[in-house]
Formats: C-alpha cells, structure tokens, sequence
C-alpha cells in the first residue's frame, strides 16, 4: 500500500472533532501564514475544519499529525485540543533515515506541564524537541545525542547546539 494511501485509511480511525490547532500553530508558506496564528481559511465554527480543504496547499497536505495518523505513540483520549500539546515528525532530508523524534507544540498556555506525564511516557522510547518557547530536547540521552547528531541541521536552525 502506497503511504498515501496508507496515510489516507489511518487518518479515517481519529477525527479532528473540535481540534484546529494545526491549522493555527504550523506555517504555511503558501498562504504567507506565520504560525500561531489561525488560518484565513479555517472556519471558526465549532467542530468545521478547513474552508478551502479541496484547494489546500501541499504544506497543508503534507502535513502529518501524530495523533490522527493513529499512531500507538498517542493515546486516542490525547487529541491535542485535549492533551495541550500537538505532535509532529521530523521529516528526514533525502538521503537520510527517519529519526524516532517528535516535535511537540503547546496548543494551548501551559500545555507541556498539563500533558507532563504523557510526554514523559512518550520520551522513553525517542527523544521530543519543545518547539514552543525556548526550544528543548528531552529523552533518554541514547534518544537525545542520536537526534542531535542525526539533525544537527534542524538543531542549529531552531537554536539547539548540536552534538559536536
Ligand atoms: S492538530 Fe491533528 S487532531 Fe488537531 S485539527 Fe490538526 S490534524 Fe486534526
Ligand atoms: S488552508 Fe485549510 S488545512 Fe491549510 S492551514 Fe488553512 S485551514 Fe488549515
């Protein structure tokens, strides 16, 4: 099966419900959107997504939430409107392999002290980069050092010092 069609069957298993975090805090370059900050197509009703969802841009479509992708690595109670925290992958440069690492995003103030003990279950198996506030990597030090010398590039441009 092809991943996206793969992508496409998983992401039928979780619904977004009233969750529109990503469609606030992820830029999308093509709409000249900054992040944080909600999309102009993003309908502000409760429980209706995006506006514009068959003409969305590929950085929308590329986009792959942790959570509706029905990954075990979140529980089903953990959407991120809930948990206080939106999860992401690192996308690997060509060439490179896929890093076990999560990009974790406060959804709301407060998130990663409210979801502190899902994060600390999550971090036992891969390492989590804090992309809201002063960015902080956090796991096992094998998971810590094998994400900074796997994406010292990623590390450098959000201002983490990669591993020498
Ligand atoms: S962050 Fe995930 S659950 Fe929330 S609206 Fe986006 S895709 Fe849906
Ligand atoms: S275009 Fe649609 S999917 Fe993309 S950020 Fe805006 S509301 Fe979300």
């Amino acid at each position: 099966m092809s991943d996206e069609r793969l992508k496409r069957r998983l992401y039928l298993t979780r619904d977004c419900g009233t969750c529109k975090a990503c469609c606030t805090l992820m830029p999308v370059v093509e709409l000249d959107k900054a992040p944080s900050l909600a999309c102009k197509h993003l309908n502000p009703q409760e429980g209706k997504g995006c506006t514009a969802y068959e003409t969305r841009p590929e950085s929308c479509r590329s986009w792959a939430c942790v959570w509706r992708s029905g990954s075990n690595v979140v529980e089903p109670v953990e959407r991120p409107d809930r948990l206080g925290v939106m999860l992401d992958t690192l996308r690997p440069l060509p060439g490179q392999p896929r890093l076990d690492v999560l990009l974790a995003y406060e959804t709301r103030e407060g998130g990663f002290a409210a979801a502190d003990a899902a994060l600390s279950r999550m971090a036992r198996k891969r390492a989590i980069v804090f992309m809201t506030g002063e960015p902080k990597v956090f796991g096992t030090q094998g998971a810590v050092d094998a994400f900074l010398s796997g994406a010292p590039e990623f590390a450098e441009a959000i201002g983490l010092r990669a591993a020498s």
